[in-house]
């Protein structure tokens, strides 16, 4: 996307290093926006994930990507920055009934805040969250009210959005998508999702579970796309 003058317009992507937000950076930069990518370490259980937000970022040519560091951990009350187990082997009536313990108290609202300032600092009007509220965990903070929410909010509680100067919208291309479209989607676009990693409870080598909700959420959608998932899993 270009503005009057022809300059590509900057944006903002969160890249998690799943392949929700790297399909979501490849639509992006689809689009036409100039990207910066912003990670966060947030003292989640493993750094697979982190370390698939690099390669991302690498291999989409995003020149611009912080890493951010907000450990959460002290905050407790997730099996992703606590010593909790993680849910195994959930169906996907489960996964649409009940919030389970992996959900990160607030971990949404506390992203796209950080991203917003980034956002505010680099002069983007444009964030690109890849949320998800068809194959997905349930979480409050992945649901189109609350991003219209957050939208609303970025304009009342920016120094840009009140003075008029930006005009912020989240965008979020997959939020009506299933996994089998999504990873349709990000494929046609040249996303190898071998760069990407989704198990929340990765052996230490990082080789993939299989059994938490999004290993099997993952698993369904390249099941159901007619295609094979790169990332390994344990036997
Ligand atoms: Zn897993």
């Amino acid at each position: 996307m270009k503005d009057e003058v022809g300059a590509r317009k900057p944006a903002v992507v969160l890249l998690s290093g799943g392949l929700d937000s790297a399909t979501t950076a490849a639509i992006a930069q689809h689009e036409g926006f100039d990207l910066s990518a912003l990670s966060i370490d947030y003292g989640q259980r493993h750094h697979f994930e982190l370390a698939a937000a690099r390669r991302v970022a690498q291999s989409l040519g995003i020149r611009r990507h912080v890493v951010l560091t907000v450990d959460l951990r002290p905050l407790g009350g997730s099996a992703l920055t606590s010593a909790i187990e993680v849910p195994k082997d959930r169906d996907a009536a489960t996964m649409q009934a009940e919030i389970p313990i992996t959900y990160v108290p607030a971990r949404n609202t506390i992203f796209l805040s950080l991203a917003l300032g980034y956002a505010e600092v680099l002069g983007a009007a444009d964030l690109f969250f890849g949320v998800n509220a068809v194959d997905y965990s349930g979480y409050p903070d992945c649901r189109p009210e609350f991003v219209a929410a957050f939208e609303k909010l970025a304009n009342l509680a920016t120094k840009a959005g009140v003075e008029g100067r930006l005009r912020f919208r989240i965008h979020t291309p997959l939020v009506h998508l299933t996994k089998a479209e999504i990873i349709r989607r990000g494929t046609a676009l040249g996303v190898d999702y071998s760069w990407t990693h989704s198990c929340y409870d990765p052996d230490p080598s990082g080789l993939s579970c299989g059994r938490c909700d999004s290993c099997l959420l993952r698993l369904r959608g390249f099941a159901e796309a007619g295609l094979v998932d790169p990332v390994r899993y344990r036997d």
